[in-house]
């Protein structure tokens, strides 16, 4: 199995960062992908990112790498996990949502909603709070083009929000980040082995 990671945004981006400007997503979603994809490769999994560059790389442009590779070695042997901070509003404040999410196209696989149920899991028991569209449908169907338009089983993460503070403090806590990687590791791990 390919695991791929996609971390979105760019450092040309506009906005996508907390009202103080401390925080910036595409730098902590570059970080995130590049400690995510090094702790699957140190437990023995084929991992890399789709985009190491630091500017913005259009949704097309990064659909197309990743059905290259869906052509490449077949596209049920790809899985794609999309890393994003959330955002409850768009006004410059600071807002009270918080909490961790994953997201899915409209078009979902099967395989793409199993996939969004074992992050669900791994999440919530390292006591993250997870936002969820249902009890029974925990993960939130969207029109996504990254999940929409690449050929293997997709999903988007939404780590936190960037527009609450105690989401950001959260982001810079080491425990936490640490508990969010490894809670993608395991989820991804307990998809693979499902199969
Ligand atoms: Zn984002």
């Amino acid at each position: 199995m390919k695991i791929l990671i996609d971390n979105g945004h760019g450092s040309d981006t506009k906005g996508k960062c907390s009202p103080d400007g401390k925080h910036r997503e595409y730098q902590w979603a570059r970080k995130f992908a590049e400690r995510l994809v090094q702790h699957l490769r140190d437990l023995g999994y084929d991992a890399q990112r789709i985009v190491p560059e630091e500017t913005d790389i259009s949704i097309r442009e990064r659909c197309q790498r990743v059905n290259a590779i869906c052509a490449e070695v077949g596209s049920k042997n790809v899985l794609m996990v999309s890393i994003h901070n959330n955002a409850a509003g768009s006004d410059g404040n600071w807002h009270n949502a918080r909490g961790w999410s994953v997201h899915v196209s409209l078009n979902a696989s099967d395989r793409s909603k199993k996939l969004a149920c074992r992050l669900v899991e791994a999440v919530e028991a390292r006591g993250i709070k997870v936002r969820k569209y249902s009890p029974s449908e925990p993960f939130w169907a969207q029109n996504l083009g990254m999940c929409r338009d690449t050929n293997c089983p997709a999903v988007l993460t939404e780590n936190l929000f960037q527009d609450s503070k105690e989401d950001v403090a959260l982001l810079y806590d080491e425990a936490c980040v640490n508990a969010l990687i490894d809670a993608h590791a395991t989820g991804i791990i307990q998809y693979i082995n499902s199969l």
